[in-house]
């Protein structure tokens, strides 16, 4: 074999699993099809480290959220990334909304989300005088990240421990052999084949197209891919709160919040754009200019003095949904030998978010699956 394992994919949850691999004394290759780390999704999102409170108790979603905040935390601590505890406020504005936050908060104390504490609308209206709620759940455990860094610092840890990456390596067939491991092949300008041990596909949005190049996988173990725009808006001026605030979610997502870097820059997104294509090829990142009033109208419901002209079409992320509007919301996918019956070989798909924040913990598992 060339190397041990082999990863696709450089977004953050491709790089945690390398880093993990390398960290545990193995030979790691990641092959990545741009020309650096963290183009895709991981450079198209909120960089918030959610706490685990929305997702249903067991899913892995909450367990790779909630075991993967406690695991990134310290991560950053350890390395000196930049991040910040700023704590988050999910805000109701009318009773059927309170009802959803009294929901997630009884779904939090299940999952084991520490410190979640009901407040009233008062109360928040203090921390923030220019928010309108009439109660609030408030999430101190909530963060945000600077998730370039993060993936650095990843990158620097598989280099450390002797793994490599290699850039505009796109992955164009495997090919499981005969006795155990895969032959990888890739296209770019040096085209090759490499052989590994075991292989991990955590191509993002392009994990569905590598799953069809397994030779003999089989396609009826392949989810449907559904495709979800979430835009986000810059917002002009002094910035008008220093927590997260967050609404009650919306379907196929988490209602446009607000959120900041680390200097304190507001931004607000993402909203839920159903796409009607399913190629990840043919999404515009471009931000309609036109999606500005639905904004405001969604904004103004929790800070009533926005005023008109201050925010602009910023950026925009697309989410590796794996069910549609109107369907029971789809779990990660960590798809390994227990499922498909090929040895070494694990297939994630679905990881939208929070998979940020979940992706020290879905290294972790998949080690599990096909370290041994
Ligand atoms: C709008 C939005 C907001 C979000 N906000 C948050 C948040 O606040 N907190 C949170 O925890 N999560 C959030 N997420 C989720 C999070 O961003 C993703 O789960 C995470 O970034 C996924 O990382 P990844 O490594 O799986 O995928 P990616 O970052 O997309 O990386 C996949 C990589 O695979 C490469 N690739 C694809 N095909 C091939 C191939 N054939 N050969 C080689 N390489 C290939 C791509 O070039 C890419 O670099 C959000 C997601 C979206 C869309």
């Amino acid at each position: 074999m060339d190397v041990d394992v082999v990863v696709i994919g450089a977004g953050a949850v491709g790089l945690a699993l390398a880093a993990a691999f390398a960290r545990s004394g193995r030979d790691t290759l990641v092959l990545e099809a741009a020309d650096g780390i963290g183009t895709g999704t991981s450079s198209r999102n909120s960089e918030v480290i959610h706490g685990g409170m929305y997702y249903p108790t067991g899913s892995l979603r909450h367990r790779m959220c909630v075991e993967g905040r406690r695991k990134l935390y310290a991560y950053l601590e350890a390395r000196r990334v930049p991040h910040q505890k700023r704590g988050k406020l999910i805000v109701a504005t009318s009773d059927t909304e309170t009802r959803k936050i009294e929901g997630i908060h009884a779904t939090g104390l299940r999952n084991d989300v520490e410190n979640l504490q009901l407040i009233a609308g008062a109360e928040a209206m203090a921390w923030e005088p220019n928010l309108f709620c009439t109660a609030a759940l408030w999430s101190p455990e909530t963060g945000i990240v600077d998730s370039h860094l993060y993936m650095l610092a990843l990158q620097g840890e598989i280099e450390d421990n002797g793994g490599m990456l290699v850039f505009e390596t796109p992955v164009t067939r495997i090919e499981p052999v005969k006795g155990g491991g895969f032959d990888v092949t890739t296209g770019g300008a040096e085209p090759a084949t490499i052989s590994c041990r075991r292989l991990v596909n955590s191509a993002g949005l392009g994990a569905h197209a590598v799953a069809r190049r397994i030779e003999g996988y089989r396609a009826d173990l392949i989810p449907k891919l559904v495709l979800a725009k979430g835009n986000y808006f810059g917002c002009a001026g002094r910035p008008a709160f220093t927590r997260l605030i967050y609404p009650a979610p919306v379907e196929g997502g988490l209602g446009v919040h607000v959120t900041m870097d680390l200097a304190g820059r507001i931004k607000f997104g993402p909203d839920v754009e159903w796409l009607s294509t399913n190629n990840p090829a043919e999404v515009d990142y471009t931000v309609d200019p036109r999606r500005a009033d639905a904004f405001y109208a969604a904004i103004r419901r929790y800070w009533p003095g926005l005023q008109n002209g201050v925010i602009t079409p910023d950026y925009s992320g697309c989410r590796p949904k794996l069910s549609g509007p109107g369907e029971p919301v789809a779990d990660f996918h960590i798809d390994g030998p227990e499922l498909h019956g090929i040895e070494g070989l694990v297939n994630l798909f679905g990881i939208e978010s929070p998979g940020l924040t979940s992706s020290p913990a879905i290294a972790d598992e998949v080690l599990k699956r096909i370290a041994n």
